[in-house]
């Protein structure tokens, strides 16, 4: 039996896909009772290379005699890359996902989930099927924002492996905040975290939708990174505050995305809570710092979409449940979220 032949029996446990025909073979070379061979795997972190490793040395050794010596590399370079992404994508829940825009910040409490959920509500009210997965394991708030916090996750279909979305405002919502209750978050580190996110990635019945918004908890931690070897993210939108303390941390934030290993387009930078305006009164006060944004997303080379005010009815809405653009279309607040959801569907 051919080498070749012989590996070509070994299935992918995630894709269902041979390892040669997914191209994943690097160089073969038997040196005496040796092969040495490359196992390039579709992914960074794959859960899968040590049971395929183990099973090639069973399947070389039975069929062959030989003894393997296996070099696990990363993804192949980026056109077959491309190609096993695609499978990937084929193979999970997520394909009859249009595309996937991950929400960031660099510190906590600057509205990332506030602006996350407006624009969720922006996009489904121009006519876009939307989700939005929150994995915010430090502070889950989706379910508070769209008003679904007594929601409790049921299986979508009788073998109990995908798990129904919580839905209102015609948005779709999985949370992890719905499975961990307050404090309880914080516990959630390493791999329990991990493994955790991967079901509510994988197992989450979307049906068909045309953006997930993807609700990333603050800075650039291990979940990032795990999120974004289990997700086929297409571009990262970065919320901050004019403070400089969070800006030295969107600076990290877009050197993550822009890295190589991680190589996602980010859209450009949301200035939160950027200025007040009193309602009885001209004045504008730029409470947080003014022109801040502007300079890094310069030297970041990255735009700054908009600018979103502190206003009491943003913040009212979150807690009541009703993201503002849901009541107050016409406002110039609600034209700033629209504005910055049309420049993600044209975001290419
Ligand atoms: P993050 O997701 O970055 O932790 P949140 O979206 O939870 O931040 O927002 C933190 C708090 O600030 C919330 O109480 C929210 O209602 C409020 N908030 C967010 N954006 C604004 C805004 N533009 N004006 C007023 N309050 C805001």
């Amino acid at each position: 039996m051919e080498i070749t032949d012989i590996l070509r029996t070994i299935i992918h446990p995630e894709l269902q896909k041979n390892i040669v025909e997914l191209g994943m073979i690097g160089s073969v070379k038997q040196e005496g009772d040796t092969l040495f061979l490359t196992l390039r795997m579709p992914k960074k972190h794959d859960p899968a290379a040590s049971p395929l490793r183990r099973a090639i040395e069973r399947a070389v050794e039975d069929k062959m005699g030989l003894k393997t010596s296996i070099v696990v590399s990363d993804p192949a370079p980026i056109s077959k890359q491309q190609k096993v992404q695609k499978e990937l994508r084929e193979n999970t829940t997520t394909s009859n996902i249009q595309r996937v825009i991950a929400v960031s910040s660099g510190k906590g409490g600057v509205g990332k989930s506030t602006v996350t959920a407006n624009l969720a509500v922006s996009l489904q009210k121009m006519g876009y099927k939307v989700g939005v997965l929150d994995v915010d394991i430090y502070g889950p708030s989706m379910p508070k924002m769209f008003g679904v916090e007594s929601y409790v996750p049921v299986p979508s279909d009788n073998e109990g492996k995908m798990i129904q979305p919580a839905e209102n405002h015609g948005v779709k919502v999985m949370s992890i905040g719905f499975f961990i209750k307050g404090d309880d978050a914080l516990a959630w580190r390493g791999p329990m975290a991990t493994s955790a996110l991967r079901q509510l990635v994988h197992q989450t019945a979307w049906g068909e939708l045309d953006f997930l918004l993807l609700d990333l908890p603050p800075g650039t931690g291990d979940i990032h990174l795990t999120i974004v070897g289990e997700l086929k993210i297409d571009a990262a939108l970065i919320v901050t505050t004019p403070q400089m303390v969070a800006l030295a941390d969107v600076v990290r934030g877009i050197s993550l995305f822009k890295s190589e290993h991680v190589n996602i387009p980010v859209v450009g930078i949301v200035e939160n809570m950027a200025y007040f305006k009193p309602s009885d009164s001209d004045k504008t006060y730029y409470i947080f710092g003014k022109d801040k944004t502007q300079e890094i997303a310069k030297e970041s080379g990255v735009e700054v979409l908009e600018q979103i005010p502190l206003d009491e009815f943003i913040a009212a809405g979150g807690d009541q449940g009703l993201p503002y653009v849901t009541d107050n279309q016409q406002s110039d607040i609600a034209k700033a979220y629209m504005n910055i959801a049309n420049k993600i569907v044209n975001f290419k």
